[in-house]
């Protein structure tokens, strides 16, 4: 189909699209409110089921059921699309931050980041067969609960359904500006444990192996692996330590937060830090947690796609800038296997995590009509 025609078809969907944002905002999902985001599951499938996916709820203990929607049709390019309906808001947030229609923008809490990227996802696929188009080949559908804090327990469910498929499309909104993401960076958490030797900070001071003084040899070093020109950052944001101030601190804490644009880089700050040594050797020192989030690099295979995806542009009439962003999403975890990897695809608008969250209704649209192109013949 021609790809003008594509984008008019697109915008026509306007009401239908706004209807099933507004069902999907009206559910509010904090991650850890598991009960909260299996309503999300109990409203997706059977809506995905009556449109014609083949839905599978995957049960979860101490997150929200997740579901894998397919749908199959012939062809060699299979496409993983990835959503979470998980949002950063608590319950009640819609009582001041109500879902809202304004000029050409539709306002609420998780409305861009992601519950826009699931509606783009549905309405593609009901655009695709209502219009009778050729899938390139089948499409599953991934729903997560847990990508705002980390994806733990979706992370392995992900990855077994990228290693399927020959591409994975990321539904997340776009850059602010409406750019596509092309590179992320990757994220670390660190958790480092002091113990030393408590004494009298009067009698006895050097019978004492200070955690304190431990911990703020640590963050010296651990902030100085910090490249700005490589794009890795290392900041330690939490500390703790001591108890009183006449006891020399046998005790100590603090969090580390890393970013890192390479996957050299972020291995660099790894091993760095938990091959620490104590100044102190009275000191003991434990490190915990680790890359959470691999960079998405921009790699040969991700440059391929991204070629697909400036094809299908020129087809609907449609260009956006693309953008490598600090943000991490979880085509983090498909890129790093290989698995040709485009983000930032569900939608348009500003403000995710913030009040003034929204989307842009016609570039949204927009990208519903990239999203068809993308997934079918030209
Ligand atoms: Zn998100």
């Amino acid at each position: 189909m021609v790809g003008a025609m594509l984008k008019d078809l697109a915008l026509n969907q306007r009401d239908a699209y706004l209807q099933t944002l507004r069902d999907l905002a009206g559910l509010e999902s904090p991650t850890a409110d598991k009960e909260a985001n299996d309503r999300v599951a109990d409203f997706l499938s059977p809506l995905l089921r009556k449109d014609g996916w083949q839905v599978e709820r995957v049960p979860k203990e101490l997150v929200g059921d997740q579901v894998v929607a397919r749908y199959d049709a012939p062809g060699d390019t299979s496409t993983l699309l990835l959503c979470h309906f998980d949002t950063v808001w608590p319950i009640g947030t819609l009582e001041k931050m109500p879902l809202k229609e304004e000029d050409d923008k539709f306002y609420g809490p998780g409305t861009m980041d992601m519950k826009a990227g699931i509606t783009t996802a549905i309405h593609a696929l009901r655009l695709i067969k209502n219009q009778g188009l050729a899938l390139r080949g089948p499409v599953t559908l991934a729903l997560t609960s847990d990508e705002e804090k980390g994806s733990q327990h979706s992370r392995g469910l992900i990855e077994t359904l990228a290693k399927d498929h020959s591409r994975v499309l990321v539904l997340e909104p776009g850059r602010e500006d409406g750019a596509v993401k092309i590179g992320r960076k990757g994220i670390g958490d660190f958790q480092v444990t002091f113990t030393g030797i408590s004494a009298h900070a009067g009698n006895n001071p050097q019978d004492g192996a200070s955690a304190l003084r431990e911990l703020a040899h640590f963050l010296l070093l651990a902030e100085s692996l910090t490249d700005y020109d490589k794009g890795t950052s290392v900041n330690v944001t939490v500390a703790q330590a001591g108890s009183v101030s006449n006891v020399i601190a046998e005790e100590a804490h603090c969090q580390i937060d890393m970013r890192a644009l390479k996957v050299e880089e972020a291995e660099r700050v790894e091993r760095t830090l938990k091959a620490y040594k104590p100044k102190d050797e009275r000191v003991k020192v434990e490190v915990e947690g680790g890359i959470n989030r691999p960079p998405m690099e921009f790699t040969e295979k991700n440059k391929v796609l991204f070629a697909e995806f400036e094809e299908a542009m020129t087809r609907v009439g449609v260009k956006l800038e693309s953008a490598v962003v600090g943000g991490g999403s979880d085509g983090n975890f498909t890129s790093i296997l290989g698995i040709p990897t485009l983000d930032g695809l569900g939608s348009a608008g500003e403000g995710p995590h913030a009040r003034h969250e929204h989307i842009r209704i016609e570039e949204t649209l927009e990208r519903l009509a990239l999203l068809v192109a993308m997934l079918t013949e030209a």
